[in-house]
């Protein structure tokens, strides 16, 4: 169960996801940077009072997750491509994490549509006493009603303070194994991916985004001072290799980040990319698990 404050946390870092949320639509031209929409949105989710709980994801056509800018990449939207943005915002380590796909210069199609149903359906079922397995059920046949596949592999998660992913997954399909039931007062993301491709990522380079967790010896000082930095910086949450650049000449902070997680000090996670190259879409919300029903924080 939340307390009051708990609860006021939330709702406010929620209120901070939408209302960056509804200010970056208006940017998504073509020709627009994506490391000028991340830095936008990072920016504001300060500006309003809130923190980045993880670095803007801004993954574009067959890319599912985990692309975010760095200084140098060069890349701009372009029409027709189907960019996900996601975000998350924390209140003292209270977090809100939402996402949306947008069709750079067209309007919403089909594709776009099953994912953000999908997310609907999962909301309209869920309250004290649901599985996770009945949430990936709404999901799946949604996605699959419209002729496309969900993906397998991603999910959706219980939230905890300072802890992005707890453990707890909410599949995206229908499996009997997920027996967890969603309790009063759980925090959970919910976040169906629709893809034209086979439903399954793979992991590809590069890697943009690290986790701090926990600190081990390593031989190059460098490296240490580095898993100082992110430590104090970043504590628990994930951080974009964008957030560090600068700090080293780029191959010496590439040779700690790969030392680094080689021992297990950092976690790294690769850009995910459908296994087909099919194209993907993502919608995302923050949900509270109610008695009967859910608080929608996003
Ligand atoms: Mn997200
Ligand atoms: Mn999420």
């Amino acid at each position: 169960m939340l307390t009051d404050v708990e609860r006021e946390k939330l709702l406010k870092a929620g209120e901070i996801v939408r209302k960056v949320k509804n200010e970056v639509v208006k940017l998504i031209k073509p020709g627009v940077p994506l490391y000028d929409i991340a830095e936008f949105v990072e920016k504001k989710i300060e500006e309003l009072g809130g923190k980045p709980a993880f670095p803007c994801n801004l993954s574009i056509n067959e890319i599912a997750a985990h692309y975010t800018p760095y200084k140098g990449d060069g890349i701009v939207l372009k029409e027709g491509d189907y960019l996900k943005v996601d975000l998350g915002a924390h209140v003292d380590g209270y977090i809100a994490d939402t996402a949306l796909t947008l069709r750079v210069g067209m309007e919403e199609d089909e594709l776009m549509v099953a994912a953000r149903e999908a997310l609907e359906n999962a909301i309209g079922v869920i309250k004290a006493g649901v599985k996770v397995s009945e949430v990936g059920k709404v999901i799946e046949e949604t996605i699959r009603g419209y002729g496309f596949n969900p993906i397998v592999n991603l999910s959706g998660h219980i939230i905890q303070r300072y802890k992005l992913h707890s453990g707890i997954s909410v599949p995206n399909i229908y499996r009997a194994y997920d027996n967890y039931t969603l309790k009063e007062g759980d925090i959970v993301a919910i976040e169906p991916f629709a893809t034209t491709g086979a439903g399954q990522v793979i992991e590809v380079p590069p890697t943009l985004i690290y986790m701090y967790l926990k600190t081990r010896p390593v031989r190059l000082l460098q490296a240490r001072t580095l898993l100082n930095y992110v430590k104090k910086n970043f504590g628990s949450l994930p951080f974009a290799y964008r957030w560090i650049q600068g700090l080293l000449p780029e191959a010496q902070l590439r040779l700690a980040l790969a030392q680094l997680e080689k021992v297990g000090a950092i976690y790294g996670y690769p850009v995910l990319k459908e296994i087909r190259s099919g194209l993907v879409t993502q919608f995302e919300h923050t949900i509270i698990v109610e008695k009967e029903g859910v608080t929608i924080i996003t």
